[in-house]
């Protein structure tokens, strides 16, 4: 991020924003444009990367700027391309934080531009939770690493074209100590690559993806950051993620579908909800459903509004970003729990008449993935406890010893 001195005013920025956002982005009722032609066009106009620098293709503004903008777009039901969320809020800050000054050159400009698109693979099959234990394997042989091992729950990797991977470098170091983080192509079938796609349990087909990786060759310098200092790399990403996922920082992209709202993750907003209850005169229980769900939507935006302040001003560092992210998942869980009991017996049919409520079914499906996604509700509260209370840290019984022993000692603890 740059310097606050001699950059624009959030006004005078604001209002510019507000003049281009209405004559160029299309509303969300329009036909979809294309994400990457989507981005392009803000890229071309100087408002991707808004809070990046300049030297790397960003607008060299700061996340109060950010937030000036996705605000608008959010205000005025605006199209954006918020399923860049991972590349553009996630990844490149985590790059920015880490990556060399060529590697920055590199790979920056083309995630901003939308042509070169990035998303994660961190979990694998043996669990997400203990990131730290990843098992998949990176050996360097001269200019060249050698990767094997599995990831899965990988959204969107069928169709980008680079993954932040979480690997083990060093098997003899502690957990934390021996881990590296490398971008890995996914396009053009590399050789030692196989990606399987994964229908989720609402339906949807080819979101998730599982990659196999059989000694796939990656050149030395898609390292990001120093050999067997990944898990400080995978510690900025999560730092990232959880903003980007709460709706703060350099994350803050307007939501998780296109122009947010609370209804983002689960297609429901609060308003549509209301009025189905009201029409179908569902009150009681339902009722506090529904005004917990108001509630969140004027609690949560404040309690973003005040961490991205925070983080603007130096006043909030590292983890505040897990209450944003918490409560947010938590609230979307809310209004599909509540579109449910609206909709009763009918959520089982997957499109229902009521155009504003059908899919209450499938949204409160999703809507569970918001609680798992970018880190459990149950890691957030352990964060919470942990890092912002002070409270006692988890008993861990393998921080201290070789990797490798942690693998011969598990049947003993
Ligand atoms: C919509 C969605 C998108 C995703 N996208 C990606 C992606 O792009 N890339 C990627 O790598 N992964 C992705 N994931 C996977 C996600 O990161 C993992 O599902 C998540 O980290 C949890 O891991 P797990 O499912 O293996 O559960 P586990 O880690 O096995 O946990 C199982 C249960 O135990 C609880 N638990 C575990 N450890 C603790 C603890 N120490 N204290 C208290 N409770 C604990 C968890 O909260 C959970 O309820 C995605 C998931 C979803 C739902």
């Amino acid at each position: 991020m740059t310097g606050t001195t001699d950059i624009e005013s959030v006004e005078t920025f604001r209002a510019r924003s507000k003049a281009w956002i209405e004559a160029n982005l299309p509303l969300l009722s329009e036909p979809w444009v294309e994400t990457r032609e989507l981005q392009r066009l803000l890229f071309d106009n100087g408002y991707a990367g808004i809070s990046y620098p300049k030297e790397y293709g960003g607008a060299g503004l700061t996340i109060e700027h950010q937030k000036a903008f996705y605000d608008i777009v959010a205000e005025q039901d605006r199209q954006v391309p918020s399923e860049l969320m991972v590349s553009i809020g996630i990844i490149g800050p985590t790059i920015l934080d880490n990556g060399s000054q060529e590697l920055k050159q590199r790979f920056l400009p083309p995630l901003l531009r939308g042509d070169e698109v990035w998303m994660q693979l961190l979990s694998e099959p043996r669990g997400g939770s203990d990131m730290a234990g990843t098992t998949c394997r990176l050996k360097r042989d001269g200019d060249t690493y050698f990767l094997n091992g599995s990831k899965m729950w990988s959204s969107g990797a069928y169709h980008a074209d680079y993954g932040l991977c979480l690997c083990r470098s060093d098997w003899d170091a502690p957990k934390h100590r021996g881990l590296s983080t490398i971008a890995v192509p996914l396009q053009g079938n590399p050789p030692g690559l196989t990606i399987e796609r994964t229908r989720a349990v609402s339906g949807e087909a080819g979101h998730f993806c599982e990659e196999f990786f059989d000694d796939m060759p990656l050149p030395a310098d898609n390292l990001i950051g120093e050999e067997n200092a990944g898990w400080s790399v995978a510690q900025s990403l999560l730092f990232h993620e959880r903003n980007a996922v709460g709706g703060i920082g350099m994350g803050y992209l307007g939501g998780w579908r296109r122009g947010g709202g609370a209804g983002a993750f689960t297609g429901i907003d609060v308003g549509p909800l209301r009025e189905a209850a009201e029409r179908r005169g569902v009150g009681g229980a339902v009722g506090t459903m529904i005004a917990d769900a108001v509630i969140s939507s004027v609690v949560d935006p404040l309690t973003s509004d005040r961490i991205t302040l925070g983080l603007q001003l130096g006043t909030h560092k590292g983890h505040r970003g897990s209450l944003s992210k918490l409560q947010s998942s938590l609230s979307l869980h809310g209004v599909a729990r509540a579109a449910l009991a609206i909709e009763g017996a009918a959520a089982l049919v997957w499109d229902g008449d009521d155009v504003q409520l059908d899919n209450a079914g499938t949204s409160w499906l999703a809507a569970r993935g918001s609680t798992i996604a970018g880190g459990t509700s149950e890691m957030q509260r352990n964060t919470i406890s942990e890092r912002l209370l002070g409270l006692p840290r988890e008993p861990a019984f393998d921080r201290d010893i070789p990797f490798n022993e942690v693998l011969r000692n598990l049947g003993k603890f």
